[in-house]
């Protein structure tokens, strides 16, 4: 059985969830599993790589891949596109934000066009989507 984070990084990892969909305006998911998954991931990673690294996705070399900002939590799509795909951060009927996606983006071919019910919160790094989409064709990950 894999070990179970700790306390301390699960109650900041609630704690950030928390202060992080009031700043966002988003919700977290209402089958109340989903989040605790995310979060006892986010925890996990807390503990073993110092940094809340997304646990959604496969990384070849996990240490390399927290020299970038890219995968940790709020990630780049998070914080420049309001597009949580771990569902950690939606809408009350628990669906991704996806309207801000480039057309090309994954989450708009697996959901379609999800409107943001609070256009006026979150984004803070809405001006950074030319360099994201640099970086998904130079970087995959
Ligand atoms: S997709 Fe982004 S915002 Fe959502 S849990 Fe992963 S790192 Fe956090």
């Amino acid at each position: 059985m894999p070990e179970q984070p700790s306390e301390k990084s699960i109650a900041r990892m609630r704690r950030f969830v928390e202060k992080y969909c009031e700043k966002s305006g988003t919700t977290t998911h209402p089958d109340k599993e989903i989040t605790e998954a995310v979060v006892l991931g986010l925890a996990k990673h807390q503990d073993d790589l110092g940094r809340p690294l997304c646990p959604c996705r496969f990384y070849p070399d996990k240490q390399e891949e927290i020299k970038h900002r890219t995968w940790i939590c709020a990630c780049d799509d998070m914080q420049i596109y309001k597009y949580c795909h771990c569902l950690l951060f939606t809408n009350k009927e628990g669906m991704p934000i996806t309207e801000y996606l480039p057309d090309d983006h994954e989450g708009r071919q697996l959901y379609g066009v999800v409107a943001d019910p609070t256009p006026n919160k979150g984004r803070p790094r809405r001006d950074k989507a030319a360099e994201r989409e640099q970086e998904r064709i130079e970087r995959p990950s």
